[in-house]
């Protein structure tokens, strides 16, 4: 005979068992690794998904970062840009990674020889077993490298029994953002903040408050002359909305 509590008539030992349950879902983390730019790996349940690699000609991240030694199970391409693209041919050869992206760029892949990839377009979203993808608008452009039409960029929200999150690409504030709770509950953001080409630190901030996330990593930032600024500046225009904005050293990791 078990021991029940006195009021709701439960099992104490399953009472117990839910609460370590509930607890180690609110503690649950994921490790984000950046490789500067705008590229970064997240681990979801030992899989490898890596997100626009440009290091080889990204000079703060060659020096630091092997780009031989990245390990993906997937690249997820947001757009056809140079600075989002460049190393994505040459990584899915080698680790034979599935590329994730609009329908243009995925044609594109495979001409350049990558034939393991999945085409996707705005608004559409997948199960891929460990996570599911949803496509949203982003606000920009996107031609490829050699001149091909690279159709529409895109933003990505990732699901994963380990949390949820939400990178923007290269993207301009847009009401859009508004709809994102409506899908998805974030536990953090990936969000560029480099101005000129896309968000800056304030436009970006008012994404967090639409997006309802306070959870911030910033990106496209200080890579080149156009995208240089002011880092303090930055995270104290997020501390002022009530965010967290973490720029993470080029190389390293953290838990999110
Ligand atoms: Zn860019």
């Amino acid at each position: 005979m078990s021991i029940r509590c006195y009021s709701c008539g439960e099992p104490l030992f399953l009472r117990s068992l839910n609460s370590f349950r509930t607890v180690e879902r609110i503690i649950k983390t994921m490790q984000l690794t950046f490789y500067g730019h705008s590229c970064f790996l997240v681990e979801i349940k030992g899989k490898k998904l890596l997100f626009d690699p440009f290091i080889t000609y990204n000079e703060l991240a060659r020096d630091v970062v092997d780009v031989n030694a990245i390990e993906a199970d997937y690249i997820l391409q947001s757009h056809g840009h140079i600075d989002h693209i460049a190393d994505a041919v040459s990584i899915a050869k080698r680790t034979g990674a599935k590329v994730i992206s609009n329908w243009e760029i995925h044609e594109w892949f495979n001409k350049q020889g990558v034939a393991n990839t999945h085409p996707m377009n705005t608004g559409g979203k997948w199960n891929f077993g460990d996570f599911t993808v949803k496509c949203v608008v982003a606000q920009h452009s996107s031609g490829l490298p050699d001149g091909s039409y690279g159709g529409n960029p895109l933003g990505f929200i990732v699901y994963t029994d380990e949390g949820t999150f939400y990178y923007s690409g290269d993207t301009a504030l847009t009401l859009d953002m508004q709809l994102i709770p409506r899908w998805a509950k974030l536990n953090f953001a990936i969000l560029p903040i480099g101005d000129n080409f896309t968000m800056d630190a304030a436009d970006a901030a008012e994404c967090a408050r639409m997006i309802q996330c306070t959870n911030v990593v910033g990106v496209h930032y200080d890579t080149f002359g156009f995208i240089k600024i002011d880092q303090e500046a930055a995270k104290e225009t997020f501390k002022k909305a009530g965010a967290i904005l973490h720029l993470v050293e080029i190389g390293k990791s953290i838990q999110l």
